[in-house]
């Protein structure tokens, strides 16, 4: 592969505050022959995910950060072009955590062992699901609201990031499930999508004035479970509205990872706290890999509600690796109307 250029982008700066495009830098490094239980694979699509933005900070996290001059993390699903691995073969398509970059030669141990390595079968979905609805955020809301959530049907659900990957299918599969559900987006395009297409009950857009007047309207027996994908305001405005014994997933913050300091306003953990006193609310925190043995099911499970049309999923597909900075930019202000992927090359 001498021929071969691999372009990578790392991280040149830790942002602060929204990350700018002087954050992130494209490098050239050669193509690594694969060794004795390594691949050499092309990226085909990688996923862009809010969680990258807690990577580029320096605040301890439930993962090891990125430093300096380090390649960007991230999910992708490859094309194996050349094999030293037993179980592999050139055509192959894996997943792996190889990062924003267009080749990479890694095993799934040794010295260049990579996380997460595994076949993905093109023949259940189109292979970009393996970073979507199949892949990650998929396994997030199905295990999230299956062990923290607990839905019980005619129960209300409220979901903010409604039409992204984690939110559309924490809906979908609560309305299987028989809920009432209210979804919370951020245009009035994304919520038509979230209520004619997904099916959801009503959606409100945040960024209009008086959300919590209108989440009363839409949810007439308050809330019985908050899928927490943002905080900020649309926690403000649910908090009140949530009935005894409501479970809130705590799945993530969105609206807070480009803060700086701690928001200006009266400091409201007192009326949290009783709240959670008086109506014993269950507000607890996870992480996906909490659930990593629930992953055959999730994806036998949730497979089958695709293949049987029961629910959909929606990509925002950028092309070329050279826009993933913007493109990630874009996901952490609601740009992105979908799962976000980047077509690194084009499947063959
Ligand atoms: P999305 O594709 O939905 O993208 C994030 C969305 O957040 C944006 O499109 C935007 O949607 C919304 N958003 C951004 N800023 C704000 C704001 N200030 N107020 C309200 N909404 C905002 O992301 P995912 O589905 O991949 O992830 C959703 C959440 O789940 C994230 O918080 C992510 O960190 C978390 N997550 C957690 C995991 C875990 O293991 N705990 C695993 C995977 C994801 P809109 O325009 O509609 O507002």
């Amino acid at each position: 592969m001498a021929d071969r250029i691999n372009r990578r982008i790392v991280m040149a700066a830790r942002p602060e505050g929204a990350p700018r495009d002087g954050d992130f830098r494209l490098e050239e490094t050669a193509v690594a022959e694969p060794v004795a239980g390594e691949l050499l694979c092309r990226t085909l699509y990688l996923s862009l995910d809010p969680y990258m933005r807690g990577r580029m900070a320096a605040a301890k996290s439930y993962a090891a950060r990125v430093e300096l001059g380090e390649l960007m993390v991230g999910g992708a699903v490859s094309e194996v072009l050349r094999s030293k691995a037993e179980d592999f073969q050139p055509g192959d398509i894996v997943f792996a955590y190889s990062g924003w970059q267009d080749y990479w030669t890694a095993g799934a141990q040794g010295p260049r062992g990579i996380q997460g390595l595994r076949k993905v079968d093109p023949g259940i979905a189109p292979i970009s699901t393996a970073v979507g609805v199949l892949g990650m955020p998929g396994m997030t809301a199905y295990t999230g609201l299956y062990n923290i959530g607990q839905p019980r049907a005619g129960e209300t659900l409220v979901v903010a990031a409604a039409s992204g990957p984690v939110g559309s299918l924490v809906g979908q599969i609560a309305k299987i499930e028989g809920l009432r559900v209210v979804g919370v987006a951020g245009s009035a395009e994304k919520c038509a999508y979230v209520t004619g297409e997904l099916g959801f009950d009503a959606c409100l857009n945040h960024r209009e004035a008086g959300l919590a007047g209108k989440l009363a309207e839409a949810c007439p027996e308050g809330i019985d479970i908050y899928w927490e994908n943002v905080g900020g305001a649309v926690f403000e405005a649910v908090l009140p509205r949530l009935n005894r014994f409501a479970r809130v997933p705590v799945c993530g913050l969105v609206a807070q990872y480009n803060l700086t300091e701690p928001p200006p306003g009266p400091n409201r953990i007192p009326q949290l706290m009783r709240a959670v006193l008086t109506d014993r609310l269950l507000i607890r925190g996870f992480i996906v890999w909490d659930f990593a043995d629930q992953e055959a099911e999730f994806r036998d499970t949730v497979a089958g509600w695709l293949r049987g049309g029961r629910i959909k999923y929606r990509e925002d597909v950028v092309d070329g690796l050279e826009n993933a900075p913007r493109a990630f930019q874009g996901l952490l202000q609601g740009r992105n109307f979908g799962k976000q992927i980047i077509r690194v090359a084009p499947e063959r």
